[in-house]
Parts: structure tokens; sequence; C-alpha cells
């Protein structure tokens, strides 16, 4: 018997209700070991940190900050931080969760993590970003660690904010702890390639499921919904091996071009003005109007729950390629289901990311740095692995490529739950 959990109001379509409904569905094929099911229907450990800091005006603001750890069975909980106005509590948990089952779908020796804060960093000079990342740390720094809980970016977050949470964790254990976040400087302790690790995972997976569908890359049609490091390393590199990106949108917009759009002038421009300052290069259409341009593969890298019931019945894709993380609501994935189309779930899909913060983490241990293509072929290797595990178990049990992640994912965890024992 165990009692619901008071803080959370999950609805069927919120990231935590869409989780929930994902590890429901994986239950059957749990076995025995699905008698620790409830372990993953909660977070191990849960932290809201009050962050004040003093704006350049002189006022005083105060935010809201998170670090969950979700499960650490397997290892010490590893996840990024998101700095958004719209960040909450539910949220992160969500993504902590998706972490656990990344983790362990990809078999790396972490759990699950993520953090947050409640702001925009689009409205904070450099100065007040820095003061904002640092006292989080500080706040969180009970909680994390080297061996406990690794933090990373995430939306919004990047290599700078990485190396202030270092410097600041380093300041209050006294010396320097460059293992205690991932996705850093290359000169602090980052691992090369970690930059475009996450889009060169979506394009490693993508590439391996357009082949086994008998989809020629060459000339097929890509749509991409969120054009920041995810999203846009994965269209250059899908460019690069012939396919052409015919829509993409961001926070600004929707650009379209049927012939495709020349990602060597739009990546530039969209850094500064957003892709709609590509006004040159393609069509700017009504942001709803993205979900039903005509493609052969659609690419969600922007945020969760945003391929709903009404666009999954819209998109005339063969293949999604989830490099955001919870974009598909439950009821969307049955749809993309019942129309045949295939869909290389978050956990997997989006797993570059992680496991080169995993080589980072590694090198950081050893002091000693790997070449660009080691990690590379390291990274295609455990990718490809990953998911022709997972392919075979969808095949065996005829089931989804999302729910035979998950099956794999959560028999691994599970069972290093039962063979640690419940404490005390
Ligand atoms: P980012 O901040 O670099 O880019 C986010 C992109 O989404 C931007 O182009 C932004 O304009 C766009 N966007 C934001 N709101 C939007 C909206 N309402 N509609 C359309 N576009 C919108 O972030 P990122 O690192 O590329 O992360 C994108 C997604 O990938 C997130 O779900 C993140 O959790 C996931 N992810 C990131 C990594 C990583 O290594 N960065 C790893 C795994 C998963």
């Amino acid at each position: 018997m165990s009692e619901k959990l008071s803080f959370v109001n999950p609805t069927a379509d919120s990231p935590w209700g869409t989780y929930l409904s994902q590890v429901d569905r994986v239950v059957p094929y749990l076995g025995p070991l699905a008698r620790w099911v409830e372990t993953l229907k909660r977070p191990k450990r849960a932290l809201i940190v009050d962050v004040p800091i003093e704006m350049d005006d002189g006022t005083i603001a105060h935010f809201e900050g998170y670090r969950v750890q979700h499960n650490m069975s397997r290892g010490p909980g590893k996840g990024g931080v998101r700095f958004h106005p719209d960040v909450t509590l539910e949220e992160v948990m969500a993504l902590s969760a998706w972490m656990t089952i990344k983790t362990a779908a990809v078999n790396l020796p972490y759990g699950g993590a993520k953090g947050g804060i409640r702001v925009d960093p689009k409205k904070l000079s450099l100065q007040e970003l820095e003061k904002v990342t640092r006292r989080y740390t500080s706040e969180i720094g009970i909680i994390i660690g080297p061996h406990t809980d690794i933090p990373a970016p995430d939306v919004n977050t990047n290599a700078q904010i990485m190396a202030w949470m270092m410097d600041t964790y380093s300041m209050n254990v006294g010396g320097t702890a460059t293992g205690v976040v991932t996705g850093k400087p290359l000169h602090l302790g980052g691992s090369l390639g970690r930059v475009k690790a996450t889009g060169r995972g979506v394009f490693v997976t993508g590439r391996e499921a357009a082949r086994r569908l008998g989809m020629d890359l060459r000339g097929a049609r890509i749509a991409v919904q969120g054009f920041g490091n995810v999203g846009s390393v994965a269209a250059e590199l899908f460019a690069e091996a012939g396919a052409k990106i015919v829509a993409v949108q961001d926070h600004t917009g929707t650009i379209v071009n049927s012939n495709g759009l020349d990602l060597a002038k739009l990546v530039p421009i969209s850094r500064t003005d957003g892709v709609v300052g590509f006004k040159a290069g393609g069509d700017i259409v009504p942001n709803e109007d993205f979900w039903n341009t005509p493609c052969d593969i659609l690419i969600p890298a922007a945020l969760e729950g945003q391929l709903t019931a009404e666009r999954a019945q819209k998109t005339t894709a063969k293949l999604v390629l989830e490099g955001a993380n919870g974009p598909t609501v439950p009821i969307a994935d049955d749809i993309l289901a019942e129309r045949g189309v295939l869909v290389v779930p978050d956990v997997i899909c989006n797993a570059g990311g992680v496991t080169v913060s995993y080589f980072e983490w590694v090198q950081d241990f050893s002091s000693f740095f790997w070449d660009e293509d080691e990690i590379n072929v390291r990274l295609d290797r455990i990718m490809m692995n990953a998911l022709n595990h997972i392919w075979d178990t969808s095949d065996k049990h005829k089931i989804t490529l999302r729910t035979a992640t998950y099956a794999v994912a959560c028999e691994r965890i599970l069972m290093a739950r039962q063979e640690r024992g419940l404490y005390p």
C-alpha cells in the first residue's frame, strides 16, 4: 500500500502524468520485478530552494530553484539544469525520471536527476545571471557532488554556466572539483564533442531507424521544431547526409522552404534573430502550419508536450525523432502507432548528450583526455548497441520502441534495486 504524492497534481498530458503512464505501460513486461515498480513513481529526493540576488538596479529579487534526484539505484544522479520562466517542480520531477530511464537505457552507471530555476534568463544581465547561478549552486550544494549528483546544461544553460557552477561548488568545498558538472568549457575539464553530442545521437539513431524503414536519407524531407543546441546540430548532420530541412520552428516563429533551407545561412542568423530572421531563405508561416508541412521525418527538439493528439493526426512524417524530452503526449503516441509512424523515443534518441557527459566525467577523474574521433566512435557504438537491443525487445514483444526502451531500462533499474535490497 502506497500513499499518493501530495506535492504534485499530474494530469494525463502534464510531464509527470505522461511519465507515469509510460511506466504503467511497461509493467506487464517486468515479470517479478514489477513488485518494485512504485520506486519509479516517486522521486528519491526533491529539494526546493530560494535563490535571492541583488539586481543591477539595487532591488532584491527572489527566484525558485529545484534539484530532484529521482533514482540512484544504479549510480550517482545525472541530469541537466534548466533556466526557464515556466519551470515547475512537477516538470523537473518528470525530467529527472526520464534521466533515470535514459541512463539505464544506454547502460551508463548513473541514476537520474534534474534541476531548474523558474527565471527568464533573457531578462537578466550577465552579472545577474552569474549571481543566480552561483547562489542556486550553493543552495543545492548540499546534495550535488562528483560522486552523488552531477548537473549538466539543458534549456538556456551552457558551458559558461557550468563553469560558474563548478567554481562555486569548488570554492565551497575547497579545491577544484571538475567532476561535479559536465558540459564545461574545454580548458576546464570539458570534453571534445560534448556540444554536438545530443544532436549527433539524434542523427545516429535516426539514420539507423531510417535504414531499417527502408527510407533513403538523400532527399528525405525533415521538419525540426526547436533550433537550439539539439535541433540545429541534428539538422546540420541530416543535411550533410543529403536530407532537405523543409521546416524549422523556434520561439520566434516558423520558416518553411520545400526545396530545403540553406543551413549555412540559417544557423548563424537564428542565433541572434531567431529563425524568422532568415526571411530571405523561405516563407514565414503561422506556427500551427509547422505540423502539417509535408515531411518524411519530424524532429521535435524544443520542449515537452508539443506533439498533441491533433498534431499527431496532421503530420505526414513516417518517422519521429524525439530530440526534446517528453515532446509526445501519451494519446498522441497511440495515434502515431495506429497510423504506422515510428517514434524513436527521447530516452534513447537524445541520450547522446548524457553519454558524452559520462565520457567527460570519466576523463575528469582520470585527468586524461581523448581526441574527438575517439569520443565520436565510442558515442556511435554505445548508441547503436542500445538502439539494436531495444529494437530486438520491441520485435520480441511486439511493442513500440518507447515501451521497449522502458522495458530494458526499468529491468536494469529494478534489478539493481532488488540486488541492493531495502535499507534499513
Ligand atoms: P536550447 O535552449 O539550446 O534550444 C531550445 C530551442 O527551442 C530554441 O531554438 C528555442 O527557440 C526553441 N523553443 C523554445 N520554446 C519554443 C516553443 N514554444 N516553440 C517552438 N520552439 C521553441 O535547448 P536544447 O539544449 O537544444 O534543448 C532542447 C530540448 O532537448 C529540451 O527538451 C532538452 O531537455 C532536450 N535535451 C537537451 C540536451 C542537451 O544536451 N542540450 C540533451 C538531452 C535532451
